[in-house]
């Protein structure tokens, strides 16, 4: 098995010159949709997509989202799409066989119609909710044009074994028991969380913080806490998990603990890799 890290699309929030200088933690918020490219006896597997072709290309799929749009800043470039690093891997984007996602939130999912070969293996509270959105938060969130192209989506209940407190979903069709999901719901009603037993075990976290600084400890800057309360759905529930994960990350520091868009720590992991 061979992983690759990939940054599938960065983004700039909040990127007035005024408004950086005067919350200098912003600085940090250069971020970045770190996935996972695994080279598998199963074929390739995607963990996450980031931003997809059809979102590059056809900018104003963004426009009705604020949140996104506006605060967030996508930087919409081709290249950094999977599609196109699979391609420069020397690899063929056909042969994705699986893609599992965190959840559906356009910057984690805008790959799946590049890829309609591929089976989409999701917690099934995720695929309710995007399928029947009750509010208008849920409903900013989830588009079906972002997986028109693709069918084959494989939905999981979480239930499964006790995992230091989390919920461990294994047995994901066609793929190694090596790799299973840990549900971290919170940021949306089915949000999970990926499990990869490597060299070094691998736990990517999803969206359930954004940067490092958050997972060592609860006292973090107030930009952050916005953040929190913008893009949570069930934001007791997230800051459960939160603690949750906290506890883990102190108990097993050998287990390398990775959110989506943390800049500096996907530079370390690539470099590491
Ligand atoms: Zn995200």
């Amino acid at each position: 098995m061979k992983i690759h890290h990939l940054n599938c699309g960065s983004f700039c929030p909040l990127s007035h010159p005024i408004v950086n200088r005067a919350i200098p933690e912003l600085d940090r918020l250069n971020l970045v949709c770190h996935c996972l490219l695994i080279e598998s006896e199963q074929g390739l597997i995607l963990v996450d997509t980031g931003l997809g072709l059809e979102d590059v290309r056809n900018q104003e799929r963004f426009l009705p989202n604020f949140i996104f749009n506006k605060l967030a800043k996508p930087k919409l470039d081709l290249e950094e799409t999977a599609f196109m690093q699979i391609m420069r891997l020397g690899l063929n984007p056909k042969d994705v066989k699986h893609i599992i996602v965190s959840h559906f939130d356009a910057d984690h999912i805008g790959g799946i119609n590049d890829f309609p070969q591929a089976t989409v293996h999701v917690l099934q509270g995720e695929w309710q909710a995007a399928l029947n959105p009750k509010d208008a938060r849920e409903k900013v969130r989830y588009k079906s044009l972002r997986w028109k192209n693709n069918n084959k989506i494989k939905t999981y209940e979480s239930v499964g074994d006790d995992w230091n407190g989390l919920c461990k979903i294994q047995n994901l069709v066609g793929i190694d028991k090596s790799i299973y999901l840990i549900a971290l719901p919170g940021h949306t009603r089915g949000h999970t969380g990926v499990y990869i037993e490597h060299k070094n075990d691998l736990f990517f976290t999803g969206d359930s913080y954004l940067l490092e600084t958050q997972l060592k400890s609860d006292n973090y800057p107030l930009p952050l806490r916005l953040y929190d309360k913008m893009t949570h759905v069930d934001l007791k529930q997230a800051y459960k998990t939160l603690s949750q994960l906290r506890e883990i990350h102190l108990k097993n520091p050998e287990i390398k603990m990775f959110s989506s868009h943390d800049r500096e720590l996907f530079i370390k992991m690539m470099e590491e890799e």
